[in-house]
């Protein structure tokens, strides 16, 4: 992928407001994708390259155009201020393990794993892999954390990778597949005839029967963790896992619940700097004889 990221009031003009999109090739397939940044004059321009093309023959003027001419020819646009010209490859890939064999090097963020940015998951999954880690070898250095604590680190994170990579790319086939609704037909969408109506209606149902790139609340904050230190209920059934809902639950390794207490203020403002203990009371007070058994 060719990536430029410019400013060019020209382009908000014409846009009217800082609007992202998504345009296509004349094959009807994904082209290219003009994204605002900052909410003014700023855009991050994505343009798809075949593997063989060497793209340093591609000028990043000449990306830009291509990719908001979309189906017709280039869009000359003037461009301000080029501010960053890279290339990337995406890729859905997922470390087969997250540390050494001593567990000296532990991967995090993107060497552990890659994913395309569509759903966006890229920098939470990153942040969350840092915290999970974080805490784990704080535990372990200071001496209040055993190695174990350790190996619970790739039993959480990694699934949880699995997860956001693959569904990554089934939002990339979303795109992808419009080329198949479209047919060749690309300049179709533009057309005030019965067959434009049509296809845009085709376009439209597409993607309204498949919109979870931004509402996919299960992948993002509904995951759970398995791992040697989250000890099941011994009764009970665990809710579903849905990767399009969130399900709010206390079943262990889920993350801590929010929830407002009878005094309006939210559950997780009682949190300390260090562990906390939320009893949810059955009326015996035994969280803390239960988390010291278990310990
Ligand atoms: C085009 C694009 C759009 C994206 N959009 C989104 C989005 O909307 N939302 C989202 O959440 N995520 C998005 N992502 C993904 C997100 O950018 C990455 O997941 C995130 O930046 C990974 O962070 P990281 O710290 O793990 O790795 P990086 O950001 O790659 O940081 C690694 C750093 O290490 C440095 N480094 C490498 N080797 C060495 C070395 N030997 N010594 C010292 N330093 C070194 C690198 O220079 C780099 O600064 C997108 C990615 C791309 C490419």
């Amino acid at each position: 992928m060719d990536l430029t990221n410019a400013r060019s009031m020209e382009l908000f003009r014409k846009l009217g407001i800082a609007d992202s999109s998504r345009t296509k090739g004349e094959n009807g397939g994904l082209k290219g994708a003009v994204i605002a940044q900052g909410e003014v004059d700023t855009w991050i321009v994505h343009l798809l390259l075949p593997l063989d093309i060497d793209h340093t023959t591609i000028d990043s003027n000449e990306a830009v155009c291509s990719v908001l001419g979309g189906v017709y020819a280039r869009y000359e646009i003037q461009i301000d201020e080029r501010l960053v010209r890279s290339t990337y490859r995406p890729n859905l890939a997922v470390a087969r393990s997250y540390s050494g064999p001593k567990r000296h090097i532990f991967l995090a963020g993107d060497s552990a794993r890659q994913k395309i940015a569509f759903g966006g998951y890229g920098i939470n999954m990153g942040i969350g892999d840092a915290f999970d880690i974080g805490w784990k070898l704080a535990a372990v250095i200071k001496g209040y954390g055993k190695q174990g604590l350790l190996a619970s680190y790739q039993q959480e994170r990694r699934p949880v990778a699995l997860l956001s990579v693959e569904r990554s790319g089934v939002h990339l086939n979303v795109h992808m597949s419009l080329s198949e609704i479209i047919d060749g037909a690309a300049k179709d969408i533009d057309s005030a005839s019965e067959k434009g109506e049509q296809l845009r209606a085709r376009i439209h149902d597409h993607y309204q029967l498949h919109d979870n790139e931004n509402k996919d609340l299960g992948i993002e904050m509904g995951y759970r963790y398995k791992s040697n230190i989250v000890f099941p209920e011994s009764s009970g059934t665990e809710p579903e896992f849905d990767p399009t809902r969130f399900v709010p639950t206390t079943w262990p390794g889920w993350r801590a619940l929010h929830v407002f207490l009878s005094d309006g203020s939210a559950l997780s403002s009682h949190f300390g700097s260090g562990f906390s203990l939320v009893e949810f009371s059955d009326g015996t007070d035994r969280g803390a004889e239960l988390l010291v058994e278990k310990a």
